[in-house]
């Protein structure tokens, strides 16, 4: 939808085709750093997300077990100054709904829903899209937003497996006065242990809290024994954490589970009229909270692309991926070094905690190149 909004502002018509039968995202908050929010703003839409958006003041980085705080970062004024935008917890349906209203609004993106694709085929000067229920499309440019799983990563770029992890998630959001957050009410915590976290933050402008449990299983989560397991495994892992980790996890949704996948980077996401966006470009770990801002920054470079050359789709396109790949690339591998600073044990733990504790609330250096990054919309990396 970011990507159909991004042609509409560019005067591009688009038809959007989505699988599921509604347009709806998960249950669950979504952390936005300023990058995303340099991307939402370009898209026009950052008025509407702010009505229902919190602005966190503080990342506080704790120890599972013993509560001590590790690391705190400033993310008030000075951060959003630096950046020239601030850091946002966003309900992933307020998102959705500022992206399709201003969609709707614009009158140049029609949306399909129920049209899973099972088959592209490329024409090179044209793409043909067929779906589950028999129905078909030609197009003059194909763009797949089809996430993780993508048919068309796979159909014409690369079948390449997932690679697995040993991580999974629970999350989901609850009325905040069930929760009691270990320090302010706006902070984004992060519960940091050796083969577990848990990520708290508000949402709605308070009204809910967002939780994230990550944790090292070899569990499937496929049958009712499956699912009873996991929940039990969720317990036993944080059952000697800290009292406020404890009561939060005791409240996680059991009901679905995400295992965290990625893939190895590829450089060539574009053929043709065809270019791969977002997670079926680039999937990555939920670590930094970079998935969708990258797909943002994608739907916001592409479109501006496509606007500056209009009558040549296929430049337009390798002007995109020449931009996007070394930036979303880093992100993707910097993404799975987090692994590391979210998880570590024994040495490992102190030469982590030494190395934090040493960097003020306020020393940003180390953000810059995420979060101050504009190449989506200059373009410095063209080749
Ligand atoms: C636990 C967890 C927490 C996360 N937290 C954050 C966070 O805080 N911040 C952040 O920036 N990122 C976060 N992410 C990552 C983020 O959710 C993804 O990177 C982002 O959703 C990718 O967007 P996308 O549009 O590329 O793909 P998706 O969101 O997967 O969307 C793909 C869409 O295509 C549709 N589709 C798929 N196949 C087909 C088909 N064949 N035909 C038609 N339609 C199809 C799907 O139904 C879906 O609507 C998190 C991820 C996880 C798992």
């Amino acid at each position: 939808m970011a990507t159909a909004l991004g042609l509409a502002r560019q005067g591009i018509r688009s038809h959007v085709l989505e699988q599921a039968p509604q347009l709806r995202e998960v249950g669950a908050g979504l952390q936005l750093g300023p990058n995303g929010l340099r991307a939402l703003d370009h898209l026009g839409v950052l008025d509407h997300l702010f009505k229902t958006a919190v602005f966190p003041q503080h990342q506080v980085l704790l120890d599972v077990q013993t509560g001590k705080i590790i690391k705190v970062l400033d993310m008030g004024a000075k951060f959003s100054t630096r950046y020239g935008y601030p850091y946002i917890l966003a309900h992933r349906h307020d998102l959705l709904d500022a992206l399709a209203k201003a969609c709707e609004d614009s009158g140049l993106v029609t949306v399909q829903t129920s049209k899973a694709v099972t088959h592209v085929i490329d024409r090179e000067n044209s793409a043909e899209v067929q779906c589950a229920d028999g129905s078909h499309y030609v197009c003059n440019a194909l763009i797949a937003a089809d996430g993780l799983r993508s048919v068309v990563r796979k159909e014409i770029f690369v079948d390449d497996p997932l690679r697995p992890t040993p991580y999974a998630a629970f999350r989901g959001t609850l009325p905040a006065a069930e929760i009691v957050p270990q320090t302010g009410k706006d902070d984004l915590l992060i519960w940091a242990g050796s083969d577990s976290h848990l990520v708290q933050y508000p949402l709605r402008g308070g009204e809910l809290y967002n939780q994230v449990a990550v944790l090292r299983t070899d569990h499937g989560f496929d049958t009712e024994d499956d699912r009873q397991a996991a929940s039990a495994e969720l317990d036993t892992r944080f059952s000697t954490a800290h009292p406020s980790v404890r009561a939060g996890v005791r409240k996680i949704n059991r009901g679905a589970r995400w295992t965290l996948w990625d893939r190895d980077p590829i450089v060539v996401w574009t053929k043709h009229r065809i270019a791969l966006l977002g997670d079926a470009a680039h999937p990555m770990l939920q670590f930094m909270a970079q998935g969708a801002c990258q797909a943002l920054e994608d739907a916001v470079c592409l479109s501006w692309r496509l606007g500056q050359t209009p009558d040549n789709i296929e430049r337009a396109f390798t002007l995109y991926q020449n931009t996007r790949v070394l930036r979303a690339t880093r992100v993707q591998l910097t993404t799975r070094f987090m692994d590391r600073l979210w998880h570590p044990s024994g040495t490992d733990s102190t030469l982590r905690d030494e190395f934090l504790s040493k960097l003020a609330p306020t020393d940003y250096e180390l953000f810059d190149w995420l979060y101050g990054d504009k190449t989506f919309v200059e373009g410095t990396h063209v080749a």
